[in-house]
């Protein structure tokens, strides 16, 4: 769940270092909102090939921040010194925005996240539990504690529970087997016990 609303966020991003860049659109709304949130901008750099469009989306952005935050007086662009040529002419500057306005950013990346994530607790409450049952089964897939615990009470929160709880055992075993005097047996399935209670307890592994 939280996984998949993660990849909605990185498909978007992905979009945007690709053809996104030269979209006169994108880069107007990216404008407005500030860029992204510190989070997403590591998932940007963490994407394949980022140097180029980083680089474009950058120089209008990074233009832009500069004039909002530190007003007019910041080095005019290589394209024209609009600002020069504004402060000679004695043209008012714009209002001295608040701290907090010059600080917030309106993360796109996040907004998607949020809209995913709610598609898909949505169409997990329409799954019917047998076939949820068929699909735990079948794999050791699981949702979140923070997404199981927005679902309401019923047949396909209880087994999505109890998939939670059986890390809790999966850990044990993990644990034990850690032990030297048990070392010898294998750790088979829990070996990675530990990289699935990070991912169900939120964290983004
Ligand atoms: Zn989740
Ligand atoms: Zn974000």
């Amino acid at each position: 769940m939280c996984l998949a609303a993660a990849a909605a966020a990185r498909t978007y991003l992905r979009g945007v270092l690709g053809d996104g860049v030269n979209d006169v659109d994108v880069r107007a709304d990216w404008r407005r909102r500030g860029g992204l949130c510190p989070r997403h901008w590591r998932v940007w750099r963490s994407l394949e090939a980022p140097a180029l469009s980083s680089a474009v989306l950058l120089r209008d952005l990074l233009e832009t921040e500069l004039r909002r935050q530190l007003g007019g007086g910041a080095a005019p662009a290589a394209g024209g010194p609009q600002g020069f040529l504004r402060a000679l002419a004695g043209r008012p500057r714009p209002r001295t925005p608040s701290p907090d306005e010059r600080t917030a950013v309106l993360c796109r990346a996040c907004e998607i996240e949020r809209a995913a994530e709610r598609r898909y607790l949505h169409a997990l409450q329409r799954v019917p539990a047998s076939d949820l049952e068929g699909a735990l089964a079948r794999g050791r897939g699981f949702v979140c504690v923070a997404h199981v615990a927005t679902l309401p009470e019923g047949a396909g929160r209880a087994l999505l529970t109890a998939r939670l709880e059986a890390l809790l055992t999966d850990l044990d075993t993990f644990l034990r087997r850690s032990d030297h005097r048990f070392a010898h047996e294998p750790m088979g399935e829990s070996g990675d016990a530990w990289l699935r209670a990070i991912r169900a307890v939120g964290g983004d592994v």
